[in-house]
């Protein structure tokens, strides 16, 4: 495993620019994993990735139909939030189509489907602060060499 990589941000707008940043270097079959509590922000970093890929639509989360796909952008966006599967697991969602698709995958709440993972992928935590409602530390965590190489261009 490839050393993380941590950065301090102050805002929202701060998390998105991350990951529009991110976007960027994005190609298809990449799989980023979300981990953070409620209000982490979660959703936001998704936000701004699908900036970066250039969709125009407004991401929202997928809380209640698990799966938001957005294909107007360089490359697909599959925005998974898996959190109501909890212990069910994921076994039916037929998320390998999604990792083995044309384009990039974001789950959310990925514990809940750990058994579908493939083993590479990127995991970013975003980390709440105790005293600043605004501020988050994300730490980008690579799984495999492809995306040691990805965040090096962070
Ligand atoms: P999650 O998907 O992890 O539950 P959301 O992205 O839906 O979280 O919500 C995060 C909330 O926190 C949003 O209202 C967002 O505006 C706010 N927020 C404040 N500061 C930040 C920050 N630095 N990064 C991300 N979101 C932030
Ligand atoms: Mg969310």
């Amino acid at each position: 495993m490839g050393s993380n990589m941590e950065f301090q941000v102050s805002n929202a707008e701060e998390t998105q620019a991350l990951a529009q940043k991110l976007a960027s270097y994005l190609k298809p079959q990449d799989l980023i994993l979300l981990d953070g509590d409620l209000g982490a922000g979660k959703t936001t970093f998704t936000k701004g990735l699908a900036k970066g890929l250039g969709i125009k639509k407004n991401v929202k989360s997928p809380t209640f139909t698990l799966i938001r796909e957005y294909h107007e952008g360089r490359l697909p966006l599959y925005h998974m939030d898996v959190y109501r599967l909890e212990d069910t697991g994921g076994a039916d969602l037929g998320l390998e189509e999604y990792f083995n698709g044309e384009g990039v995958s974001v789950v959310e709440w990925s514990q809940f489907v750990a058994d579908e993972l493939p083993a590479q992928y990127l995991v970013v935590k975003l980390l709440k602060d105790e005293t600043d409602d605004d501020k988050r530390t994300l730490v980008f965590e690579p799984h495999g060499a492809h995306y040691e190489q990805l965040i090096a261009n962070l």
